[in-house]
């Protein structure tokens, strides 16, 4: 594959945006990548259309072509897309009165058991939680000893098993026990099926209202291929799903599964399973699987060396000026435009000693917005106000808020900002020449 598009990568030029052929030629490799890795078809569709979308007149960084710069936004795109948006969102929840009932859910084999167990160690251990184990599974022989069995190997407790109890009795009981003996978590672990069938999703169903569990965790194979799509959206459709425990992604599966399920059931991935035994759970992170799927984690990291390269160029830059005393309205539009895209201080405020605290005081206080405003307001200078804004009186601020679509107050904030700046910034630069001077950045 890497050959196919190192190929690609040599046919196309190198240019300062990119068109939409690039894309569409960058991503007629990338989807055949995904499906590689299992993605489903209608997933591969709507992430590579979604994709094209933002790609086309992105900026190519230096030294970097079209291909690698595409190849890194969808890498972009599918870390985004497969995180869960806030952190917490992964760790599963227990924030409900005890005793909390988690239930699994999944096809047969998937690992719903096992994971059970792993998931009543790591709180037992983390979280110090009392945690109880129940198996709903009455259909195959021995599957409730095996999460007997495996409660013991842990040091875990699992309800006791009453022969010929029906799946939501056994629920029920488990839940009883819980509250009479202070648990304060329920795992139930429930029947699968080789293959999605009514009789199994109603049973499934049946625990799910009979329990409402806090956590409904949809347990699957890292393998399972192009039908995870119908597997994910039963579930979803019978029982309301919470979270995704992807199992066996310790083999060579490329994990496209991940992102099928991610996508049918817009649920997070809370937590992997890496092997057979009962530590093996790993939390998700959501650049390890989108490297895993894409496949291309050569190129991706090429590109984010450029990037950084680049912007620590940038910022040296900036230094050197800033160090001589010059910080003129240009230089605070790129600043500007480093901070809205990192969504924080870095650069230049980063290398500049004693700035710190400061950073941390605007850290958190961004509001693109404003940010975007302070832009367009410079952006409606012309070059020669930029350089020296001292020669921005009344006339020309009412001309610069016309034209950025301000009122004329804004202007003058913006502009006493800019002192503010460029006044600290000469301070700072007293005070850290030795120190700039020792990075190389004195000028
Ligand atoms: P269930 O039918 O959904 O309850 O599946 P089980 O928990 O019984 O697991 C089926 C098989 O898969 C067992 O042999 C497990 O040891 C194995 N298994 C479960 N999770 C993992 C995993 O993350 N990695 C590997 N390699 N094997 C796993
Ligand atoms: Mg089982």
């Amino acid at each position: 594959l890497s050959e196919r598009l190192s190929g690609v990568f040599d046919r196309l030029t190198k240019r300062g945006a990119l068109s939409e052929a690039d894309v569409d030629e960058a991503l007629r490799e990338v989807r055949i990548a995904l499906l590689e890795a299992d993605v489903a078809l209608p997933v591969v569709k709507d992430f590579i259309a979604q994709v094209r979308e933002g790609a086309v007149g992105e900026a190519v960084v230096k030294s970097i072509t079209p291909g690698q710069m595409v190849i890194k936004l969808v890498h972009d795109a599918l870390v985004k897309m497969l995180s869960a948006g806030e952190e917490t969102a992964t760790a599963i929840s227990l924030n409900a009165p005890a005793p909390v009932p988690i239930m699994m859910v999944g096809l047969q084999g998937s690992g719903k058991t096992t994971s059970t167990a792993k998931i009543a160690k790591r709180l037992a251990e983390r979280q110090g939680k009392k945690v109880l184990m129940a198996s709903l599974d009455t259909r195959r022989p021995a599957a409730q000893q095996q999460l007997a069995i495996l409660a013991e190997q842990i040091g875990g407790r699992s309800l006791p098993i009453v022969p010929g109890e029906p799946p939501v009795a056994i629920a029920k009981r488990a839940l009883q026990a819980a509250r009479l003996e202070g648990f304060d978590v329920v795992m139930l672990d429930t029947a699968g099926r080789l293959a999605i069938d009514e009789e199994l999703m109603d049973e499934v169903a049946q625990v799910h209202a009979a329990t409402n569990p806090h956590e409904t965790l949809l347990v699957a194979d890292a393998m399972t291929g192009q039908d995870a799509v119908t597997v994910a959206k039963a579930f979803k459709d019978r029982v309301s799903v919470t979270g995704i425990v992807l199992t066996r992604v310790d083999g060579d599966a490329r994990g496209g599964a991940a992102l099928s399920m991610r996508a049918v059931t817009g649920c997070p991935i809370k937590l992997l399973g890496v092997g057979e035994k009962i530590d093996a759970l790993e939390d998700f992170h959501a650049d390890r699987i989108a490297g895993r799927i894409l496949g291309m984690g050569d190129i991706v990291s090429l590109v984010e060396k450029a990037i950084e390269t680049t912007e620590q160029e940038e910022a040296e830059r900036l230094a050197r000026k800033m160090q001589k005393g010059e910080f003129d309205l240009d230089d605070m539009a790129s600043q500007l435009r480093q901070l809205l895209k990192m969504g924080g201080l870095g650069g230049i405020m980063g290398m500049l000693p004693g700035l710190g605290k400061m950073q941390k005081q605007l850290e958190g206080k961004v509001d693109d917005k404003i940010v975007k405003r302070s832009i367009a307001i410079i952006e409606s200078m012309t070059p020669k106000e930029r350089k020296h804004p001292d020669i921005i009186k009344a006339s020309r601020k009412n001309r610069i808020a016309k034209g950025a679509g301000v009122q004329v107050q804004e202007v003058n904030k913006l502009l006493k900002q800019h002192m503010d700046m460029s006044r600290m910034m000469k301070q700072v630069s007293k005070l850290g020449k030795k120190g700039l001077m020792r990075s190389g950045l004195a000028g």
